[in-house]
């Protein structure tokens, strides 16, 4: 066995995403922590939203070796009646409203979003789309259509035609923007890459009655803030607002893969025929990654870490008080902190790292850091994470 460091192989043979990758081995990985060889670190962003119950929870763990003993994949998604996908399924109708009871199981966010938007064209029988400036909804070709930004989209153009783009909160211009042509409007309740911004309860109200005015879908993209992050299970709930459409990822699957888009049964019909198989996945709903998520579910349905977010987020904003940081934006456990400069926030975020603490930088907000830990986070640990930041901001002036 070669004895070349890994490091080396990573780097040559595991495909590169951007020229500076943290680049650090981790061992194993368990509650908050990431163990490399020589260091431990705290995870302050999840996976980006992915690990809410931290890293190898005990009760994910069994689920998925109680699974292992029963059967791996069978057969493409939707053929087969395999019970961790009925209950997983039946588990989210059981905590959503009338309207939100047939669910499309996928891999990944991106795969939700491309279902979503082939449903709505199919159901609506138009083609038009809305979405908001700076969203994020993924890297294929259909959601990557949905994003504004040209640095990160036009490299791929063509991309779909018959995109609009609507500025959040942004109340004004949703009459023009939303018509009878319109066939959904994708919308993250907390937007991500914008660095933690929230919609405005008012903008997604009016949202609403727009669409039903107009009959288009109303398309929420809970694949960060689902579930918990902002304090209720779904951001929708935060908010009050029930969209035709919930998309979920990330966290959904307790660390697995796994995606879903959910729809009333009425919705989810049309891709069933005119053409048959209208969608069809191969391993979405696979059976290891929807006991993971039942388990997940389970937990935060005895655990009180839901219940617990919004406090602990207080605490955050309260011990975060520094002259650099100008302010602190976001919603339950995804927090953005703002310095004066991109620079400068660059460096805070590398010394941190530095210094144990794994935070990230947004796509769009260069100014801003992220914080997004596992919703267990303790509160001695959330005193901890906010020492090493202040402390790291003090080593960069
Ligand atoms: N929507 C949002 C809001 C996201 O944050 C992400 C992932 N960062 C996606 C969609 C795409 O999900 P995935 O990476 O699983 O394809």
């Amino acid at each position: 066995m070669s004895k070349r460091p890994l490091h080396i192989d990573f780097y040559r043979h595991v495909a590169q995403t951007s020229d500076n990758p943290l680049g650090i081995a981790i061992q194993n990985a368990d509650g908050i922590y990431l163990h490399a060889e020589d260091k431990t670190y705290i995870d302050c962003i999840s996976g980006i939203s992915v690990s809410a119950l931290g890293h190898s929870h005990p009760s994910i763990v069994a689920a998925i070796q109680q699974q292992l003993n029963k059967h791996l994949h069978l057969m493409v998604y939707g053929e087969l009646i395999q019970d961790q996908q009925v209950a997983l399924a039946t588990a989210l109708a059981t905590m959503l409203p009338e309207s939100l009871q047939s669910v499309y199981f996928v891999n990944s966010g991106s795969e939700a979003i491309e279902g979503t938007m082939k449903l709505a064209k199919r159901y609506t029988k138009r083609s038009k789309f809305v979405a908001q400036k700076l969203a994020y909804h993924g890297s294929t070709q259909g959601a990557l259509s949905l994003m504004s930004d040209a640095y990160f989209s036009q490299a791929f153009a063509p991309l779909l035609p018959g995109i609009d783009f609507i500025e959040q909160n942004q109340i004004d211009q949703i009459e023009t923007l939303i018509t009878k042509e319109t066939a959904a409007v994708f919308i993250e309740p907390v937007m991500g890459e914008k660095g933690y911004v929230p919609c405005s309860k008012a903008y997604l109200y009016a949202l609403r009655k727009r669409c039903n005015e107009t009959g288009t879908l109303l398309v929420f993209d809970e694949i960060q803030t689902a579930y918990g992050r902002t304090g209720e299970w779904f951001a929708f709930q935060s908010y009050g607002v029930v969209p035709d459409v919930l998309v979920l990822a990330k966290s959904f699957g307790g660390g697995l893969p796994l995606g879903a888009f959910i729809a009333s049964t009425e919705i989810m019909d049309c891709l069933k025929d005119h053409p048959v198989l209208g969608h069809i996945t191969t391993f979405g709903g696979h059976p290891l990654s929807c006991a993971a998520a039942l388990a997940a579910i389970k937990v935060l349905q005895t655990e009180p870490h839901i219940e617990q977010v919004n406090a602990k987020s207080n605490l955050f904003r309260d011990l975060l008080q520094h002259p650099k940081i100008i302010s602190i934006d976001g919603m339950g456990l995804m927090l953005s902190l703002q310095f004066e400069q991109a620079q400068f926030c660059r460096k805070v975020i590398d010394q941190c790292v530095q210094n144990g603490l794994l935070i990230d930088w947004f796509l769009y907000a260069e100014d801003k850091i992220r914080l997004a830990p596992p919703l267990i986070v303790s509160i001695e640990q959330i005193h901890e994470i906010a020492h090493t930041i202040l402390k790291s901001i003090e080593e960069c002036q």
